[in-house]
C-alpha cells in the first residue's frame, strides 16, 4: 500500500513511514494512492462481530506489509482493552430514525481515544523494531492532547509535547493533560489560540533541521493512521443498523475534518452512505465553504464546544485533493492563497464535487444549549455540547436512511455547558473521579517558534 502527498511533491511512502512522518515534506498530507474495497458480502460479514474484529478487517488492507496479522491483532486488542464499554462504540436511539454513536468510552472520554490508543501501540511496535526514539509534538484544542498523552505516557521510545491554547480548554481537558506524572509527558500552554498552536506545530515540521535533530513525529488528526482508525466505527455502527442491506446517514461534529473524512473513506471503501453531514459550531468556515464556494478564514470565536473552535480545518485538504481531481499542484496553489491571503475561492467543479459528497449545517451557541436541554427532556440522555451541535444539524438532514450522529465526547468533559442547559452537573466516571485532586504540571510559553523549539530540545530525553 503506497501513500501519496496531497501536494504532489513529496516521496511516496508505505504505511509505517506515513504514520511516523505525519506531515509530508512538501507541506501536504498523506492519502492512500488507492482505496481498498470491501464487497457487500464482506461488509455483511462484519455485522455482530466484536469491535476489535471489525477493526482488523477494515484496517488490514491499508497497512500492507508494515505489520503482520498477529502484530495488528495484538495492537488492536491492547488499544481498546481499557475502554469502559464492552461494545467500545455502542449505538443508542434518540429519535424515530435517529441514533447516537457513543465514542466517549475511552480513557479520556472523547472519540480521539479510538485513534490515539491504537497509534500508541503501532508507534511502539515500529520504533522498538527500528531501535529509534521520537519526539511527538501535537497541537490540541482540548481532546487530542489528553488522548495523545494517555496513549504515549510511559513509553520509553517517545517524548510527547502537547501545545494547547492557554485558558481556552475546559478544566477537565486541561487536568487530563497536566496531571499525568510520567517523565516523557510535557504539557505546554501557549499564549494564543488553537490555530496559533497548530501553526507552531506546522512550522516545526517545516523546519527540516529541527525536525531531523529531534526526530519529530506528529499524531495530530492529519496523521493518516488516525483517520484510518476512525473508519472502523462507521462500519461497526452501519452494520449494526442494517448495512449493507440499507444505507445509513452520518452527521459529524466537525473541526479539523478528520472524523468526517474517515466517514468519507468508509464510503469510498464501499459502505453505502446516504448523507454525510458536516456539523459546525459558530466557527463555521466549512459550512460557509459549502454554501458559497469561498473558503475564507475568520478569527476563532471561543464557544461552548471548544474542540471544534478552529478557523483552518487541516484535513479538509484531503477532500480538496479529491475535489481537484488529485492535482497536487492545484492543492498547493490554493493552500498558498489561504496562507497568504486568508482564503480562496473553490473552482466550480471542486465545489460541485464537495456538494455531491457532503451536506452541512451550523449550530449557534443558543441552539447548542437548547438541543442539550431538549434531548435531555425528551430522551433522558445527557449529551455534550459537540454532540449537541451534531444532533441539531442532523435533525435538519433526516431522510429515509437511519441517521447516526457521532457523540464525540462524554458530557462530564464539559460540565459547565451541560449544567447551564439541564441544571444537572454530569459526574465523571468513577475511574477518573480524583482528577480534580491530582497536582498539575504545565509550562506556559509565548506564541514564539524559537522559544518552543528551544524548550523541546532541552526537555526531551536523549
Ligand atoms: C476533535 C473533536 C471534534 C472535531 O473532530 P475533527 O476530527 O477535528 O473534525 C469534535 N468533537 C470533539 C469532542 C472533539 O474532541
Amino acid at each position: 500500500m503506497r501513500y501519496i502527498s496531497t501536494r504532489g511533491a513529496a516521496p511516496e511512502l508505505g504505511f509505517e513511514e506515513a504514520m511516523l512522518t505525519a506531515l509530508a515534506r512538501d507541506g501536504g498530507l498523506y492519502v492512500p494512492a488507492e482505496v481498498p474495497q470491501l464487497s457487500a458480502e464482506e461488509i455483511a460479514a462484519l455485522a455482530g462481530r466484536a469491535y476489535e474484529e471489525i477493526a482488523f478487517r477494515v484496517m488490514r488492507p491499508f497497512i500492507g506489509e508494515a505489520f503482520s496479522d498477529a502484530e495488528l491483532e495484538g495492537a488492536i486488542a491492547r488499544a481498546y482493552a481499557g475502554f469502559g464499554h464492552a461494545a467500545r462504540a455502542p449505538v443508542k436511539q434518540i429519535g424515530a430514525n435517529h441514533f447516537l454513536l457513543e465514542l466517549f468510552h475511552g480513557p479520556t472520554l472523547a472519540f480521539k481515544d479510538f485513534a490515539m490508543q491504537l497509534i500508541g501501540q503501532l508507534f511502539q511496535l515500529a520504533l522498538s523494531r527500528r531501535g529509534e526514539r521520537v519526539t511527538i509534538v501535537g497541537a490540541t484544542s482540548g481532546d487530542t492532547g489528553s488522548a495523545a498523552i494517555e496513549a504515549f505516557r510511559g513509553l520509553d521510545a517517545v517524548d510527547v509535547f502537547i501545545l494547547f491554547p492557554e485558558g481556552r480548554v475546559s478544566e477537565v481537558q486541561r487536568r487530563q493533560m497536566t496531571t499525568p506524572d510520567d517523565g516523557n509527558v510535557h504539557a505546554i500552554a501557549v499564549k494564543g489560540d488553537f490555530d496559533d498552536c497548530q501553526a507552531l506545530v506546522k512550522a516545526m515540521f517545516n523546519d527540516h533541521a529541527f525536525r531531523d535533530r529531534v526526530h519529530l513525529a506528529g499524531v495530530n488528526s492529519i496523521n493518516w493512521a488516525r483517520v484510518l482508525a476512525q473508519v472502523v466505527y462507521y462500519f461497526a455502527s452501519a452494520t449494526a443498523l442494517g448495512a449493507p442491506h440499507r444505507p445509513v446517514s452520518f452527521t459529524v461534529p466537525t473541526g479539523n475534518f478528520g472524523d468526517i473524512y474517515a466517514g468519507h473513506i468508509a464510503r469510498r471503501m464501499g459502505l453505502e452512505v446516504e448523507r454525510l453531514v458536516i456539523a459546525t459550531n459558530q466557527n463555521d468556515i466549512l459550512h460557509r465553504t459549502l454554501a458559497t464556494g469561498a473558503h475564507v478564514k475568520e478569527g476563532v470565536r471561543p464557544s461552548i464546544s471548544p474542540s471544534m473552535d478552529i478557523q483552518v480545518s487541516s484535513n479538509f485538504e484531503r477532500a480538496l485533493f479529491e475535489a481537484l481531481g488529485g492535482e497536487g499542484r492545484a492543492v498547493a496553489q490554493l493552500m498558498a492563497e489561504l496562507a497568504e491571503q486568508g482564503g480562496f475561492t473553490l473552482p466550480q467543479g471542486a465545489l460541485e464535487w464537495l456538494r455531491a459528497h457532503f451536506a452541512s449545517g451550523r449550530a449557534s451557541e443558543e441552539e447548542t444549549l437548547d438541543t442539550i436541554a431538549r434531548v435531555f427532556r425528551t430522551t433522558g440522555e445527557v449529551i455534550c455540547p459537540h454532540t449537541a451541535v451534531g444532533v441539531k444539524v442532523a435533525e435538519e438532514h433526516l431522510g429515509r436512511a437511519p441517521m447516526v450522529t457521532l457523540a464525540t465526547a462524554h458530557p462530564a468533559k464539559f460540565p459547565d455547558a451541560v449544567e447551564r442547559a439541564t441544571g444537572l452537573r454530569p459526574p465523571l466516571p468513577k475511574r477518573m473521579a480524583d482528577l480534580y485532586d491530582r497536582p498539575e504540571r504545565v509550562t506556559v510559553i509565548a506564541n514564539d517558534l524559537a522559544a518552543i523549539e528551544k524548550l523541546i530540545e532541552e526537555r526531551r530525553a536523549r
